[in-house]
Protein backbone atom coordinates (compact mmCIF):
# COMPACT_ATOMS: atom_id res chain seq x y z
CA UNK A 1 0.00 0.00 0.00
CA UNK A 2 2.82 2.57 1.11
CA UNK A 3 6.37 2.06 -0.42
CA UNK A 4 8.60 4.32 0.92
CA UNK A 5 12.11 4.01 -1.03
CA UNK A 6 15.48 5.95 -0.13
CA UNK A 7 14.29 9.06 1.18
CA UNK A 8 16.12 12.21 2.88
CA UNK A 9 14.73 15.06 4.24
CA UNK A 10 17.04 18.34 5.20
CA UNK A 11 16.31 21.18 7.49
CA UNK A 12 18.98 23.54 6.26
CA UNK A 13 22.32 21.80 6.56
CA UNK A 14 20.96 19.30 8.70
CA UNK A 15 19.93 15.85 7.36
CA UNK A 16 16.74 14.76 9.62
CA UNK A 17 16.42 11.57 7.63
CA UNK A 18 18.93 9.82 5.82
CA UNK A 19 18.16 7.04 2.85
CA UNK A 20 14.76 5.80 4.42
CA UNK A 21 13.21 2.97 3.12
CA UNK A 22 10.44 1.69 4.40
CA UNK A 23 6.69 -0.51 3.14
CA UNK A 24 3.33 -0.77 4.95
CA UNK A 25 0.86 -3.46 3.80
CA UNK A 26 -2.91 -3.05 3.36
CA UNK A 27 -4.06 -3.69 7.05
CA UNK A 28 -0.75 -3.96 8.80
CA UNK A 29 0.58 -1.83 11.78
CA UNK A 30 4.24 -0.60 11.14
CA UNK A 31 5.85 0.95 14.19
CA UNK A 32 8.63 2.93 14.55
CA UNK A 33 10.64 3.34 17.79
CA UNK A 34 13.50 5.21 17.93
CA UNK A 35 15.00 7.85 20.46
CA UNK A 36 14.60 11.21 20.60
CA UNK A 37 15.61 12.96 17.63
CA UNK A 38 15.94 10.15 15.30
CA UNK A 39 13.57 11.06 12.70
CA UNK A 40 10.46 9.65 13.28
CA UNK A 41 8.19 13.07 13.44
CA UNK A 42 10.21 13.97 10.60
CA UNK A 43 9.30 10.86 8.52
CA UNK A 44 5.27 10.88 9.36
CA UNK A 45 5.75 14.55 7.81
CA UNK A 46 7.18 13.67 4.64
CA UNK A 47 4.80 11.08 4.23
CA UNK A 48 2.04 13.47 4.23
CA UNK A 49 3.25 16.13 2.44
CA UNK A 50 3.91 18.47 5.51
CA UNK A 51 8.18 18.29 4.44
CA UNK A 52 9.59 17.57 1.06
CA UNK A 53 11.88 15.09 0.28
CA UNK A 54 15.08 15.88 -1.08
CA UNK A 55 15.66 12.06 -2.45
CA UNK A 56 14.01 9.27 -2.70
CA UNK A 57 10.07 8.43 -3.33
CA UNK A 58 7.22 7.74 -2.17
CA UNK A 59 4.07 5.82 -3.78
CA UNK A 60 0.91 5.16 -2.19
CA UNK A 61 -1.05 2.69 -3.71
CA UNK A 62 1.30 2.30 -6.49
CA UNK A 63 1.10 6.44 -7.31
CA UNK A 64 3.76 8.33 -6.76
CA UNK A 65 2.77 10.76 -4.21
CA UNK A 66 6.31 12.52 -3.02
CA UNK A 67 5.77 15.22 -5.08
CA UNK A 68 2.04 16.13 -4.38
CA UNK A 69 0.21 18.41 -1.54
CA UNK A 70 -0.93 17.19 1.54
CA UNK A 71 -4.44 18.03 1.23
CA UNK A 72 -4.33 15.27 -2.28
CA UNK A 73 -2.66 13.03 0.20
CA UNK A 74 -5.32 13.12 2.24
CA UNK A 75 -7.74 12.83 -0.72
CA UNK A 76 -5.81 9.86 -1.40
CA UNK A 77 -6.58 8.01 1.95
CA UNK A 78 -3.46 9.34 4.46
CA UNK A 79 -4.58 10.98 7.55
CA UNK A 80 -2.11 11.98 10.32
CA UNK A 81 -2.73 12.81 14.23
CA UNK A 82 0.50 14.75 14.95
CA UNK A 83 2.62 14.57 17.91
CA UNK A 84 1.15 16.88 20.85
CA UNK A 85 -2.26 16.35 19.92
CA UNK A 86 -2.92 20.02 18.35
CA UNK A 87 -6.57 19.88 18.78
CA UNK A 88 -7.88 23.03 18.55
CA UNK A 89 -8.55 24.46 22.32
CA UNK A 90 -11.17 27.30 21.33
CA UNK A 91 -13.67 24.64 19.53
CA UNK A 92 -15.53 22.15 21.06
CA UNK A 93 -14.42 18.40 20.29
CA UNK A 94 -17.47 18.23 18.04
CA UNK A 95 -16.03 21.16 15.79
CA UNK A 96 -12.40 19.51 16.22
CA UNK A 97 -13.86 16.26 14.68
CA UNK A 98 -15.95 18.00 11.95
CA UNK A 99 -12.43 19.64 10.89
CA UNK A 100 -10.98 16.31 10.11
CA UNK A 101 -14.18 15.10 7.85
CA UNK A 102 -14.23 18.78 5.92
CA UNK A 103 -13.14 17.08 2.85
CA UNK A 104 -16.18 14.41 2.89
CA UNK A 105 -19.20 16.64 1.15
CA UNK A 106 -21.47 14.30 1.75
CA UNK A 107 -22.75 15.12 4.91
CA UNK A 108 -24.95 11.78 6.10
CA UNK A 109 -21.39 9.88 5.26
CA UNK A 110 -19.34 12.08 7.31
CA UNK A 111 -22.60 11.39 9.86
CA UNK A 112 -21.99 7.80 9.71
CA UNK A 113 -18.21 8.46 10.20
CA UNK A 114 -18.32 10.70 13.16
CA UNK A 115 -20.97 7.92 14.89
CA UNK A 116 -18.37 5.04 14.25
CA UNK A 117 -15.92 7.07 16.24
CA UNK A 118 -18.07 8.28 19.27
CA UNK A 119 -18.17 4.05 19.45
CA UNK A 120 -14.62 4.03 19.67
CA UNK A 121 -14.15 7.03 21.51
CA UNK A 122 -17.50 6.93 23.94
CA UNK A 123 -16.17 9.44 26.16
CA UNK A 124 -16.30 12.19 23.71
CA UNK A 125 -19.94 11.60 23.67
CA UNK A 126 -20.39 13.16 26.49
CA UNK A 127 -17.58 15.85 25.95
CA UNK A 128 -18.84 16.64 22.32
CA UNK A 129 -19.82 21.10 23.59
CA UNK A 130 -16.78 21.23 25.50
CA UNK A 131 -13.99 23.34 24.60
CA UNK A 132 -10.88 20.88 23.30
CA UNK A 133 -8.79 22.79 25.17
CA UNK A 134 -10.40 22.14 28.90
CA UNK A 135 -10.04 18.31 28.17
CA UNK A 136 -7.58 16.25 29.80
CA UNK A 137 -4.44 14.79 27.81
CA UNK A 138 -6.27 11.34 27.30
CA UNK A 139 -8.91 12.70 25.92
CA UNK A 140 -7.29 15.19 24.00
CA UNK A 141 -5.20 12.87 22.19
CA UNK A 142 -8.34 10.73 21.04
CA UNK A 143 -10.24 13.94 19.62
CA UNK A 144 -7.18 13.95 17.67
CA UNK A 145 -7.09 10.59 16.49
CA UNK A 146 -11.11 10.80 16.19
CA UNK A 147 -10.04 14.46 14.05
CA UNK A 148 -8.22 12.03 11.65
CA UNK A 149 -10.12 8.85 11.52
CA UNK A 150 -13.03 11.42 10.32
CA UNK A 151 -11.27 11.75 7.01
CA UNK A 152 -11.96 7.88 6.55
CA UNK A 153 -8.41 7.40 6.01
CA UNK A 154 -7.17 3.99 4.69
CA UNK A 155 -3.85 4.83 5.89
CA UNK A 156 -3.98 6.44 9.90
CA UNK A 157 -0.32 8.04 10.87
CA UNK A 158 -0.09 8.22 14.77
CA UNK A 159 3.01 10.20 16.16
CA UNK A 160 3.38 9.21 19.41
CA UNK A 161 -0.16 8.73 21.13
CA UNK A 162 0.91 7.33 23.90
CA UNK A 163 3.25 10.62 24.74
CA UNK A 164 2.30 12.33 28.77
CA UNK A 165 -0.37 9.79 29.32
CA UNK A 166 -0.97 7.76 32.22
CA UNK A 167 -0.44 3.90 32.40
CA UNK A 168 -4.18 3.12 31.91
CA UNK A 169 -5.12 5.84 29.38
CA UNK A 170 -2.40 4.37 27.31
CA UNK A 171 -3.68 1.00 27.96
CA UNK A 172 -7.14 2.02 26.62
CA UNK A 173 -5.77 3.71 23.56
CA UNK A 174 -3.82 1.15 22.48
CA UNK A 175 -6.92 -1.18 22.64
CA UNK A 176 -8.79 1.13 20.51
CA UNK A 177 -5.72 1.48 17.68
CA UNK A 178 -6.38 -2.81 18.04
CA UNK A 179 -9.71 -2.75 17.39
CA UNK A 180 -9.83 0.18 15.02
CA UNK A 181 -7.03 -1.63 13.02
CA UNK A 182 -9.26 -4.89 13.11
CA UNK A 183 -12.84 -4.14 12.84
CA UNK A 184 -11.94 -1.31 9.52
CA UNK A 185 -8.37 -3.36 8.53
CA UNK A 186 -7.11 0.57 8.19
CA UNK A 187 -3.02 0.26 8.16
CA UNK A 188 -1.11 2.32 10.83
CA UNK A 189 1.81 3.38 11.54
CA UNK A 190 2.77 3.95 14.50
CA UNK A 191 5.68 6.46 15.81
CA UNK A 192 6.14 5.59 19.68
CA UNK A 193 8.94 6.34 22.29
CA UNK A 194 7.52 3.57 24.25
CA UNK A 195 8.96 1.08 22.76
CA UNK A 196 7.49 -2.01 24.59
CA UNK A 197 3.87 -0.49 23.51
CA UNK A 198 4.74 -0.56 19.63
CA UNK A 199 6.48 -3.48 19.28
CA UNK A 200 3.76 -5.51 21.20
CA UNK A 201 0.94 -3.85 19.04
CA UNK A 202 2.83 -4.10 15.43
CA UNK A 203 3.15 -6.40 12.94
CA UNK A 204 6.45 -5.47 11.65
CA UNK A 205 8.60 -2.17 13.22
CA UNK A 206 11.68 -0.24 11.90
CA UNK A 207 14.26 1.28 14.60
CA UNK A 208 15.22 4.61 13.46
CA UNK A 209 18.47 6.04 14.68
CA UNK A 210 19.99 9.22 13.45
CA UNK A 211 17.83 9.31 11.04
CA UNK A 212 18.16 6.09 8.84
CA UNK A 213 16.82 2.80 10.07
CA UNK A 214 19.12 0.79 12.04
CA UNK A 215 17.12 -2.53 12.53
CA UNK A 216 13.99 -3.81 11.41
CA UNK A 217 11.47 -6.66 11.40
CA UNK A 218 8.50 -8.60 13.42
CA UNK A 219 7.75 -6.88 16.46
CA UNK A 220 8.08 -10.17 18.28
CA UNK A 221 11.71 -10.47 17.07
CA UNK A 222 12.79 -7.39 18.01
CA UNK A 223 11.37 -7.62 21.46
CA UNK A 224 13.71 -11.07 21.89
CA UNK A 225 16.54 -8.73 20.08
CA UNK A 226 19.28 -8.13 22.60
CA UNK A 227 20.28 -4.94 21.15
CA UNK A 228 16.59 -3.35 21.29
CA UNK A 229 15.95 -4.47 24.26
CA UNK A 230 19.55 -3.38 25.93
CA UNK A 231 18.64 -0.07 23.92
CA UNK A 232 15.47 0.76 23.94
CA UNK A 233 13.34 -1.62 26.77
CA UNK A 234 16.16 -0.62 29.44
CA UNK A 235 16.70 -4.97 29.90
P1 LIG B 1 11.03 13.16 19.03
O1 LIG B 1 10.59 11.87 19.54
O2 LIG B 1 11.88 13.94 20.00
O3 LIG B 1 9.94 13.99 18.42
P2 LIG B 1 11.84 12.32 16.38
O4 LIG B 1 12.45 10.97 16.22
O5 LIG B 1 10.42 12.46 16.00
O6 LIG B 1 12.09 12.83 17.86
P3 LIG B 1 12.32 14.52 14.60
O7 LIG B 1 11.36 15.42 15.30
O8 LIG B 1 11.93 13.96 13.30
O9 LIG B 1 12.74 13.32 15.56
O10 LIG B 1 13.71 15.29 14.48
C1 LIG B 1 14.82 14.78 13.74
C2 LIG B 1 15.93 15.82 13.73
O11 LIG B 1 15.49 16.96 12.98
C3 LIG B 1 16.32 16.34 15.10
O12 LIG B 1 17.72 16.53 15.11
C4 LIG B 1 15.59 17.67 15.19
O13 LIG B 1 16.30 18.58 16.03
C5 LIG B 1 15.58 18.15 13.76
N1 LIG B 1 14.39 18.97 13.47
C6 LIG B 1 13.11 18.60 13.58
N2 LIG B 1 12.27 19.61 13.22
C7 LIG B 1 13.06 20.64 12.88
C8 LIG B 1 12.82 21.97 12.42
N3 LIG B 1 11.59 22.43 12.23
N4 LIG B 1 13.91 22.77 12.17
C9 LIG B 1 15.16 22.31 12.35
N5 LIG B 1 15.47 21.06 12.77
C10 LIG B 1 14.45 20.24 13.03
Amino acid sequence: MLEVRGISVTYGALTAVRNLSLSVAEGAIVSLIGSNGAGKTTTMKAIIGLKPVSCGEIYFDGERIDGASAPHRVGRGIALSPEGRRVFPQMSVLDNLLVGGYSQRDKAHQKKTLEQIYGYFPRLVERRSQMAGSLSGGEQQMVAIGRALMAKPRLLLLDEPSLGLAPIIVEEIARIIVDINRDIGMSIILVEQNAKLALNLCNEAFVLETGAVALSGKGKDLLASDYVRRAYLGI
